[in-house]
């Protein structure tokens, strides 16, 4: 009989502990939700200004995000290294040959890669 409580017992407690991560997984998951929304909500922002500012339609920034699409997941070809010119990944800051830093444009890839 005593064992029958302790197993009962143990039972619960890995089920509170999973309730307790339950809850804890979905508070991190409802700020992520919100975050995204307000993320949204500044993209949207930002492209409204654009688009007024420079006179671009929604297709320009859809060919663009399929641009960048196909980049980042397809595509993303070797770099030169800025020292030595030997093939690097586009994301490496640094040479891992000869451990030079990487100098690149100020462009959008680059500025989405750098961590
Ligand atoms: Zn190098």
């Amino acid at each position: 009989m005593a064992f029958f409580f302790r197993t009962a017992e143990r039972a619960l407690q890995e089920t509170r502990r999973v309730q307790d991560d339950h809850q804890k997984i979905q508070a991190e998951l409802d700020l992520l939700k919100r975050s995204v929304e307000h993320l949204k909500l500044v993209n949207i922002s930002l492209w409204q200004i654009i688009k007024e500012h420079k006179g671009l339609q929604d297709v320009d920034l859809q060919k663009r995000i399929e641009e960048l699409e196909k980049f980042y997941h397809n595509e993303a070809k070797p770099d030169q290294c800025v020292s030595c010119a030997k093939p690097i990944h586009i994301k490496k800051k640094r040479c891992v040959f000869c451990g030079a830093e990487q100098t690149r444009p100020n462009d959008i890839y680059h500025i989405l890669f750098d961590k």
